[in-house]
């Protein structure tokens, strides 16, 4: 029998605000253990919660971006649990009445575009950090109470594959957005997957799973995977399964069961009125939203004539599209630069391991360095080189060209000399080259580019040394 998976994503992103959710203590990350605390956030006896506006606008933007209808009215939950990280002994949620509803976001996976839909999206609050050392359990209170934004898709996804196309998308729209950094690593952004199988062609629904502890995107494409062939396997064992959590090893590369799960229950929160937002607030985030990857890929590339690979390397962050669209400003030929910074640009980067934001070339020196290569007056080749010391100095081509005396030698009096010189040189190639042997001809060229140190115009020495040999 064939199976299909059913996979549901859970995501928890931390939204991007100078404070807490209720409270008015920073949310600066690294800070020493317990500094940033108050007794909002400590939940200390008689003290009382003020939602923090901007931690609303943030995830309205998110909800927007994500498609779903944002609802008027929604309200907080306390949902009640016993943990040591959670100091009231009760998380702040939206249960009953979440922000909202409805939204979806389109993946291309192998070129087919799929919707996956969202169910709903919410305001939470973040619990504390528990340390195991040396035998004992520490507990972190700084990250209690930092806002967060859960959202709920729908089991729509079918492929591991197909779970990090939606991550990959669902990051970029919050980021260009500005809602979150959205950084697995260090906790933005976390994601559990709810996964079961049904035979092919069915409704019926084996029972499901739930796997936590992912923290990247290729984590959570391995643990869907090893899910998928684990059930497949105790499937066709006809081993009776039971709802349950289980957790990512990455080490071993295989997922373990964890705690039994029983369900918290939900109290509305008597203390927070309910969040009543009117259309012209939220049509004012809506104004505020920058164009989204999806859509700016695809401007690009009937406004600028590239292929969809380049646009979608190009949209990948806003900050890299809003580059790109600098330089072609300033540069009219927009493939050319698409390749410098695919290429050159992102190698450098990367290798530093440093944002476009932190890039000492601008778009302005980028378009000069490509227009000294129009000229004749440096080679492609010897661009690339100029490039290098462009990005490690933040000087200006035409500078670095100046001090280090790089300048192709475009001067045919002083290039007929050392073509006349290589010929002199050379009187056996010469000899081959005259009984048909076309290859002579690249080594004499090659000899003249070592004499020049490689600063003599290709094009012109090739031209010459076929003029002196006929
Ligand atoms: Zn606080
Ligand atoms: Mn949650």
């Amino acid at each position: 029998m064939e199976y299909e998976a059913i996979i549901g994503l859970e995501i928890h992103v931390q939204s991007k605000t100078e404070s807490k959710m209720f409270c008015s203590c920073s949310t600066e990350f690294g800070a020493p253990p317990n500094s940033q605390v108050c007794p909002v956030c400590l939940g200390l006896p008689g003290a009382l919660p003020v939602l923090n506006e901007k931690v609303v606008e943030q995830a309205v933007k998110a909800a927007l971006v994500l498609n779903c209808d944002v609802l008027k009215v929604s309200s907080f939950d306390k949902k009640i649990y016993f943990y040591p990280d959670l100091p009231k002994g009760y998380q702040i949620s939206q249960y009953y009445q979440p922000l909202a509803k409805s939204g979806y976001v389109d993946i291309k996976v192998k070129n087919k575009r799929r919707r996956v839909r969202i169910r709903h999206l919410h305001m939470e609050e973040d619990v504390g950090k528990l340390i195991h050392q040396k035998g004992m359990s520490l507990v972190d209170f700084n990250r209690a109470s930092l806002p967060l934004i859960e959202i709920v898709a729908e089991p729509d996804i079918r492929s591991s594959e197909e779970a990090g196309e939606f991550l990959m998308c669902l990051r970029s729209n919050l980021r260009y957005a500005g809602v979150s950094e959205c950084n697995m690593e260090e906790g933005s952004l976390r994601c559990d997957a709810n996964v079961s199988l049904r035979p092919l062609g069915t409704r019926k629904l084996y029972t499901k799973t739930e796997v936590k502890n992912m923290n990247s995107f290729k984590h959570v494409m391995k643990a869907i995977e090893y899910e998928i062939k684990r059930q497949k396997r105790s499937v066709k064992k006809g081993e009776a399964a039971v709802l349950h959590t289980r957790c990512w090893d990455p080490e071993r590369g295989v997922t373990v069961p964890m705690r039994g799960k029983a369900p918290a229950p939900c109290i509305s929160h008597s203390d927070l009125g309910p969040v009543i937002l009117d259309e012209e607030f939220i049509a004012s985030l809506r104004s505020q939203l920058p164009e989204l990857p999806l859509d700016r890929s695809e401007r690009f590339i009937q406004q600028y004539g590239i292929p969809a690979s380049d646009a979608s390397i190009l949209t990948s962050s806003k900050e890299l599209a809003d580059y790109y669209e600098e330089c072609v400003k300033l540069y009219k030929k927009p493939k050319v630069i698409a390749n410098w910074i695919m290429s050159d640009l992102l190698r450098e980067l990367k290798e530093k391991d440093i944002g476009i934001r932190e890039c000492k070339v601008s778009p302005e020196h980028l378009a000069e360095m490509i227009t000294l290569i129009d000229k004749g007056s440096i080679s492609g080749k010897m661009a690339k080189d100029v490039f290098v010391e462009m990005f490690e100095t933040g000087e200006k081509a035409s500078q670095i060209v100046k001090e280090k005396g790089l300048a192709q030698i475009s001067d045919k009096e002083a290039l007929v000399k050392i073509v006349d010189k290589t010929l002199q040189e050379n009187p056996k190639v010469v000899e081959d080259y005259k009984k048909g042997k076309e290859k002579a001809l690249g080594y004499l060229v090659g000899q003249v580019m070592k004499e020049t140190k490689g600063r003599a115009n290709p094009k012109l020495v090739n031209k010459l040394l076929e003029k002196k040999l006929k």
